[in-house]
Order: C-alpha cells, then sequence, then structure tokens
C-alpha cells in the first residue's frame, strides 16, 4: 500500500503528491501552477480546481 497518493492537476497536469490520504474538501495547492485544488471524492480521489476566493465583491 502506497504511502503516498499521486494525482494529477486538473489545470497543467503535473504530479500533486499527498502526504497522507487525502479527505473529502481538502485543498491542497499544485506546486506547478499554484492552482488551488479541492478533494471533491476520496473513492477514488478526485481532484477539482477550488473555488476561486478573488471574486469578493462585499466586504
Ligand atoms: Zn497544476
Amino acid at each position: 500500500m502506497p504511502a503516498t497518493d499521486v494525482l494529477a492537476c486538473p489545470s497543467c497536469e503535473a504530479d500533486v503528491a499527498f502526504a497522507a490520504p487525502p479527505v473529502l474538501a481538502e485543498i491542497t495547492e499544485c506546486a506547478e501552477c499554484r492552482t488551488e485544488l479541492e478533494v471533491v471524492a476520496t473513492d477514488p480521489v478526485l481532484l477539482a480546481l477550488a473555488p476561486e476566493v478573488e471574486e469578493d465583491w462585499g466586504e
């Protein structure tokens, strides 16, 4: 059983490694493109782009 999980970044397809088993809704960052990624499923593990927080129009 592997000690780390390695997934493909949905943005640039670089390897994204997890030191610990990914948990649902965990946010990680791609080391290549600095995109924030969210774990949207764990069986199997699936990554999606995390929602952008820049569009904060309100106070
Ligand atoms: Zn990436």
